[in-house]
């Protein structure tokens, strides 16, 4: 796997029953992954030769973050090393400019939008959609919600071109609520489809997911998932695929992007699902019969664990343990700074209500922003 994060971690720990022998290329020795893994290679995946040398030996090779460059995953394939998900599909989650054109070729409900060149043409796209506020996104290289601006007038619109990268316009969508629909595909296209799930955001980072969304229709979360489905054969995606979608106030869902990759809104599934995201990506990768998606308890909610200002947290465990022995706690080994994601807790039960308020007190108490 390429890249050191808490996903590599987390689907390393999936591979330990399979007896799986898993390779890592991390940046940093300190890395979250790089921590557990056996097998360590540090190193830049922006270089050619540490792929090149890193991969040999290898069987399969997937990914824990987007930003290999395009034309080294082809240089790869070309050596001979099954990469998955490729890079044809790859590319899709990588830049959101050739995400929106091949979705509009295939006819997935998408925000209205179009590259713009500079702010004036900013300007003119917001007078077609109706006017600001309207969103611009660098097509490459944004992450929670860095590389996304609110933009409300034409002088406001400069930042986005800063970077030097295209910049692509969308109209601000007036969602209700936004939604992931979660689908493991494999190399000889068996899919599973996991149930859509709520993801609320604060500051633009994830943090809680509800699994199943809450009064979702059947309806439409069959079109979320079929329409997730749909996207993943067409654009050929190999392993975990997460579709953000707007579900919108006239109840329509519009796809916000694509992770080609276990994502945030997956998390729950490690203990709220028969078979978690990481254990069916690393199925899908190798090419093995997917397991069962579906979920074990009613409701599921994930929270995300964020860094507080106590560098400590495993003092927390007692309180936390103590008063909920059914709780979850998966803690990635980073250290701890103010608003980083450090982990992430799963509660499950019968009782939505119950089960919201036991994660999110995890979640606050570990992070120290409450005492009891
Ligand atoms: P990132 O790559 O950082 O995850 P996203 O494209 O998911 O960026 O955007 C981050 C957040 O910005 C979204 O979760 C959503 O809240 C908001 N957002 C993005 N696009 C739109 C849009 N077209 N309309 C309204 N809000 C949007």
């Amino acid at each position: 796997m390429v890249g050191g994060g808490q996903l590599a971690r987390m689907t390393h720990e999936a591979g330990i029953p399979l007896g799986l022998k898993f390779k890592l290329l991390s940046d940093t020795p300190q890395d979250s992954a790089a921590q557990v893994v056996s097998e360590v290679v540090i190193g830049d995946y922006r270089d050619l030769d540490t792929l090149r040398a890193f991969a040999q030996g290898c069987d399969v090779i997937t990914f824990d973050h987007e930003h290999v460059p395009t034309e080294h995953l082809r240089a790869l394939e070309a050596d001979g090393i099954p990469v998955r998900p490729g890079p044809d599909a790859l590319v899709h989650a990588q830049d959101k400019g050739v995400m929106r054109a091949k979705l509009a070729e295939i006819g997935a409900p998408c925000p209205r939008n179009r590259i713009v060149s500079d702010p004036a043409d900013a300007a003119a796209f917001a007078g077609e959609v109706g006017g600001f506020p309207v969103i611009l996104k660098t097509v490459r290289g944004g992450y929670d919600g860095k590389g996304v601006w609110v933009v409300r007038s034409e002088a406001d619109a400069a930042d986005p071109f800063r970077a030097g990268v295209p910049v692509l316009a969308e109209e601000k969508v007036d969602f209700v609520r936004e939604l992931a629909a979660n689908i493991v595909r494999s190399p000889h296209g068996q899919a599973v489809a996991y149930p859509v799930v709520e993801s609320i955001q604060v500051d633009g980072v994830c943090d809680t997911v509800i699994a199943p969304a809450p009064d979702l229709s059947e309806q439409l979360a069959g079109e979320a998932q079929q329409l997730a489905l749909r996207i993943a054969a067409e654009l050929g995606v190999v392993g975990h695929l997460a579709v953000e979608l707007f579900e919108t106030r006239d109840g329509r869902i519009l796809v916000n992007e694509l992770a080609m990759r276990p994502h945030n809104s997956g998390h729950w599934t490690q203990d709220g699902a028969i078979t978690s995201q990481f254990a069916n990506h690393v199925r899908a990768v190798l090419d093995l019969p997917l397991g069962d998606p579906r979920p074990r308890a009613p409701w599921t909610v994930m929270c995300n664990v964020l860094g507080g200002d106590y560098p400590d947290m495993y003092q927390a465990y007692l309180h936390c343990m103590a008063r909920d022995p059914q709780l979850k706690i998966h803690m990635y080994g980073k250290d701890v700074k103010p608003g980083r994601k450090v982990g992430h807790v799963n509660t499950y039960g019968d009782d939505l209500a119950d089960v919201r308020e036991r994660a999110r007190h995890a979640a606050d108490y570990l992070r120290g922003t409450i005492t009891e």
